[in-house]
Formats: structure tokens, C-alpha cells, sequence
């Protein structure tokens, strides 16, 4: 790949450290890694490739989304969905999700993955966890390499069924928790890369504990954790129905089951814990255990407005998730950070709840730490060359030049300039170059109406 120069970046947010914002900014980079930083006067004028970018743009580090469901953007907005709260919504769904094929997973994980780039999205996990049809996690990781997103894969489960006391189906749980766990293991042993810079790791992510036995749990916290790196995910304290199943089932609220099955720590991030308690939310922050907040999939099920500044006041990590396109119903992740600023301000009843850079905090470093990555989310020496840029000049900015930095949250800025990952430029001037994005929807609209006529 050789050395890259960016330079004449009009403002450069480094989200390193000191949180610097450096005027005519400028990047050099070796290879997939980014090797100094400054501004442009202060840095070599020569390089195998030179990107000037007329002091025109702002220069971020790429975003991370740290929950998805990639499989949905197959059936977004379905009328029998568009507006049930969490359990009915999931019972709407079931059924369709029953017809999913591997080419189905193949298809919408390249959509959704094209549709999060564009957004500003260099690094994703993504939860799957409905295996019809011969589907694997396999089909979804071998379609992502293309898109060049640089990926955590979950391997999700369901093993508790209607007849057993959870929500879904009997027909779309795996009837063996054994073997759930030995694909797992598969998994890690095939795919998991534990490197610094590691393109792709994978994650143990039993569905949620309304749908696999507390012995799963178990199970997969002491497999993830004999294997360096791999990390636990679930969903949890989702909304008011998610918390009566625990006390009602388990005897016991939802941060209580997590510390009872072993799921706090700093190899575990849960997605939404929107009525998490107080308690919860000390032990998550004495713990290290993370939280995707995905704000918009919140408010679209109605499942409420999840305590973030009270979780950061009390360290807990906090990253940024769209979480699937079945309740947002898109991967815009530079949106979803919008959202989470006006969301915290509107639950708070306070303005200054949380800032712009605050949001932008959420969605590079804070969802680095949500994955347990020290090689992402910040421009400084040494970290993984993922970076996005916006150009000033677009319609969405005109008029923001008192703070751009703080504008590309506030205004609707919907799409990045330019995105490299690894060092690899995947948007150009707007343009998605890893895949031809019309054939790509054209395919993946064809799949979905079989997935939908055939259910
Ligand atoms: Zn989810």
C-alpha cells in the first residue's frame, strides 16, 4: 500500500487524548496505520500518494457501531411491524425471518454495510442469530470482506422456545445448546483475529435472556473467555416487558440475571439497557461492562429513553448502535449520533445534557472501548488507518462555519466525502468503490420480496 499524505484538512478531530482539533491539519500514513499527525506545514510534503483536501473538509476518525442486525434491511418497514412495541414486534417478525436463506445474509450484510460506510462507519458488529435454511455466521463474514468494514461478528443463538417460557417459535430456536457451542468454538478457532489492527474478531451472543437458557450464558462467557479477546454480547433491560419477564422468570432484574449468569466485565457489552436501575449502572461502571445505545431503535419501539448520562457520570462505556434496520428502519450511524444528543437533552429536560462533541465522543472512542479496541476511534501514531471526511461546501453545512465541527451533528449531514479503512479508500467524493451499489440493491430488493411472499 506504501505512504499516503492527507493534507490542508481544515479541521482535524483527533479524539486522542487531548481531544485536539487541529486547523490545516494533516496525516501521514504507512500502510494501514497512521504514522504522524499535525498540521500540514509540520508534516513530510511527499508521499507514494498525496490526498489534498483544499481546506475544505473535516477529518474524523471513522465511526463504530457496536450493535446490528444486518439481515433486516430485508424487511424494513413491514406493515405488520411499523408500529408494535418489542415483543409483538419480534413475534410480527419471526415468521419472515424464518425464510432467510445464506444468499439472503450475504446480500443484506453487503447492503448494510455499503448503507453504514457511507454514514461515516469504518469498524461494525453485527448480531446474528437466526440460522434458517443452512444459514451460518460463515455466509455474513465472507460477504462483509468485500465491503472492506472492518468487522466484529456475533455469533447469536435462540434455544429457548415457546413451549419452554421464552418468546420465540419452537420452529426458529436450534434445538442443541451443545451444538451452539461447538459451532462457536469453530468460529473463534476459524476466524477470530486477535492481532492489533485485526480486520475481523468474533463474539459469543447468546440472543437475550428471553430466548436461551441461563446455562448458555454461562456456557459462552467461560468459552469467549478462554480464548483472548472474544467478547460477550446480548440484549438486555430493553424496555418494561423485558423487565417483567426477568422478575416474573428469574426472580431477579435484569442487571441482577447478567451478574448471575457471569456477564458483567470488560469483555461484555449489552445493547439498549434503556431501564437498566441505579444498581445496574454502578456495577456496569465498577465493572467495565459496556452499552450500545441505539436511540433510534428506542424510540421507534416506544421502548423509552435509555439513562446515558447517568451510565457516563458513572464510567461505563458507551458506544453507539443502529441496531437492525427492522426497528430504525436505516444504518445511518452520523444519525443515530444526532439522535443520541437530542435524546439526552430531551430526557434530561437540559440542554447542555449532552454536546455535539459529546455525540462524536459516543460514536469513535466511545465505541472502541465498547469493543474493547485500543486501535481504533482516535487519529493519533500507531492506531488503524480509518478515517472519514466531510466537505464544508455541501448544502446541509451552508451557513455552520461558527462551529463545523459541531455542525456535522446538529445539521443534517447524511453522507461522509471520503472514508478509508485499513488504509483502504472505500468512498471517494461520495462514491461507495468496494461494490456497484445499483446492482447490489437491485439484488438485494429481489431477495427481499421472496422473503416476504414466501413467509
Ligand atoms: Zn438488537
Amino acid at each position: 500500500m506504501g505512504t499516503l499524505l492527507v493534507k490542508n484538512i481544515h479541521t482535524l478531530v483527533t479524539m486522542d487524548g487531548d481531544r485536539r482539533e487541529i486547523r490545516n491539519g494533516a496525516m501521514f500514513l504507512r500502510d494501514h496505520v497512521i504514522d504522524q499527525v499535525g498540521t500540514t506545514a509540520e508534516l513530510p510534503d511527499v508521499a507514494d500518494r498525496v490526498l489534498d483536501l483544499g481546506d475544505r473538509h473535516i477529518v474524523l476518525p471513522g465511526f463504530v457501531n457496536t450493535h446490528h442486525h444486518f439481515y433486516q434491511t430485508l424487511t424494513r418497514v413491514i406493515p405488520a411491524a411499523q408500529n408494535c412495541s418489542l415483543f409483538h414486534w419480534l413475534e410480527a417478525l419471526y415468521g419472515v425471518w424464518g425464510n432467510l436463506t445464506p444468499q439472503a445474509i450475504a446480500t443484506s450484510a453487503q447492503l448494510a454495510a455499503a448503507e453504514l460506510i457511507l454514514s461515516g462507519c469504518t469498524t461494525a458488529s453485527d448480531h446474528l442469530y437466526v440460522f434458517p435454511n443452512g444459514s451460518r455466521l460463515d455466509d455474513e463474514i465472507e460477504a462483509i470482506e468485500a465491503t472492506g468494514l472492518r468487522f466484529h461478528a456475533s455469533r447469536g443463538s435462540m434455544s429457548i422456545g415457546k413451549s419452554k417460557g421464552g418468546l420465540p417459535p419452537d420452529e426458529f430456536v436450534e434445538a442443541s445448546e451443545a451444538a451452539i457451542l461447538a459451532d462457536s468454538q469453530r468460529l473463534i478457532e476459524t476466524y477470530h483475529d486477535n492481532r492489533r489492527h485485526a480486520m475481523l474478531r468474533i463474539t459469543l451472543a447468546p440472543c437475550s435472556p428471553f430466548s436461551v437458557s441461563p446455562d448458555l450464558l454461562r456456557e459462552s462467557a467461560a468459552l469467549a473467555r478462554s480464548h483472548p479477546g472474544v467478547r460477550l454480547h446480548t440484549h438486555l433491560a430493553e424496555n418494561h416487558a423485558d423487565v417483567t419477564y426477568s422478575r416474573e422468570m428469574f426472580k431477579m432484574t435484569p442487571g441482577e440475571f447478567a451478574a448471575s449468569v457471569g456477564w458483567l466485565g470488560d469483555d461484555v457489552w449489552h445493547a439498549h439497557c434503556v431501564k437498566l436501575d441505579d444498581d445496574a449502572i454502578a456495577e456496569f461502571g465498577r465493572t467495565g461492562t459496556g452499552v450500545a445505545h441505539c436511540p433510534c431503535s428506542n424510540m421507534r419501539l416506544a421502548s423509552g429513553m435509555a439513562p446515558i448520562r447517568k451510565m457516563l457520570a458513572h464510567n461505563v462505556p458507551v458506544g453507539l448502535g443502529v441496531d437492525g434496520s427492522a426497528s430504525n428502519d436505516g444504518s445511518n450511524l452520523l444519525n443515530e449520533a444526532r439522535q443520541a444528543m437530542l435524546m439526552a437533552r430531551l430526557r434530561e429536560e437540559n440542554a447542555a445534557a449532552m454536546t455535539a462533541r459529546q455525540a462524536l465522543e459516543l460514536a469513535t472512542i466511545g465505541g472502541a472501548r465498547v469493543l474493547g479496541r485500543d486501535d481504533i476511534g482516535a487519529i493519533a501514531p500507531g492506531m488503524a488507518a480509518d478515517f472519514i471526511s466531510f466537505n464544508l461546501d455541501q448544502l446541509a453545512l451552508a451557513g455552520a462555519h461558527h462551529d463545523p465541527v459541531a455542525g456535522v451533528v446538529f445539521c443534517q449531514v447524511n453522507q461522509v466525502d471520503h472514508s478509508f479503512i485499513h488504509g483502504r479508500h472505500v468512498v471517494e467524493n461520495g462514491q461507495f468503490l468496494p461494490l456497484e451499489l445499483p446492482h447490489l440493491i437491485e439484488r438485494h430488493n429481489q431477495v427481499a420480496r421472496s422473503l416476504v411472499d414466501g413467509a
